[in-house]
């Protein structure tokens, strides 16, 4: 579904995409892992459309998306940031992209209150998105990516501020949605267990390439290179 050819990204002198190149199959979930300014988010904004490439080809089923604008590109992106619309109110956050499809009123309802109990968040449609916590902003934000089901879901540290036993509760719940839905995933995460469960491939990536890709299993066990094995907490 999609790949990327090469990409190089530079600010200033420095590289911070350096000749990238990643495919990513038809309902596969691929994984992120990679130091902090490795170049992960910058890598899913290349994909957006958000970040312009110095060098370099990004094709999203085949189509070359140079040129192609944001909205054209049928991906949903969640940002580390979550960026919420503040004037919405909740269910108007997660039904947005609904709204923009044309998905009628009752159907809308329907699927927003579903993302919210997903979410853990169940009937908090009329609430102020101001008086939500950090943690439940973030859910409310990927509630809101989810929603319009895109062709490729990209996640940028989607649970890094919840805690553990909501984190692997949501792993396992979205892992099942994908499958059932079967959506194709580009997700970052700084947690391994996080990618080992999500992930059918994960990708390590190291100063703006990639060190290592491979099944969650065969980065475990057989590391690239001292890089991977130190990151993944094998140093001794
Ligand atoms: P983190 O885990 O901390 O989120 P990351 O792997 O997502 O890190 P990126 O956000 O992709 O890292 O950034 C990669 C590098 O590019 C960082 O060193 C960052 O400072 C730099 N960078 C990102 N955006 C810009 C920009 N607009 N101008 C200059 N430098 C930038
Ligand atoms: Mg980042």
């Amino acid at each position: 579904l999609l790949a990327l050819d090469q990409v190089t990204v530079r600010f200033g002198e420095r590289a911070v995409l350096d000749s990238v190149s990643l495919t990513v199959a038809e309902h596969e979930t691929v994984c992120v892992l990679g130091p902090s300014g490795s170049g992960k988010s910058t890598l899913l904004r290349v994909v957006a459309g958000l970040q312009p490439v110095d060098g370099g080809r990004v094709t999203l089923a085949g189509v070359d998306q140079a040129g192609v604008p944001v909205h054209r590109r049928g991906v949903g992106l969640m940002f580390q940031d979550h960026q919420l619309f503040p004037q919405r109110d909740v269910g108007g956050n997660v039904s947005f992209g609904l709204r923009m499809r044309g998905v009628g009123g009752a159907e809308r309802r329907r699927r927003t209150a579903g993302l919210l109990d997903l979410v853990g968040l169940p009937g908090s449609e009329r609430r102020a998105v101001a008086s939500l916590s950090g943690g439940e902003q973030q859910r409310v934000a990927l509630a809101r990516a989810l929603a319009p089901e895109p062709r490729l879901l990209m996640l940028d540290e989607p649970l890094g501020q919840l805690d553990r036993g909501l984190r692997e509760r949501l792993v396992v719940e979205l892992r099942g949605l994908f499958g059932r839905l079967g959506t194709t995933v580009l997700a970052v995460t700084h947690d391994q267990g996080e990618a080992f469960t999500l992930a059918d491939r994960v990708v390590v990536m190291r100063d703006g390439r990639i060190a290592q890709t491979g099944t969650p299993l065969e980065v475990w066990q057989r590391p690239a290179d001292a890089f991977v094995a130190r990151f993944l907490g094998f140093d001794n």
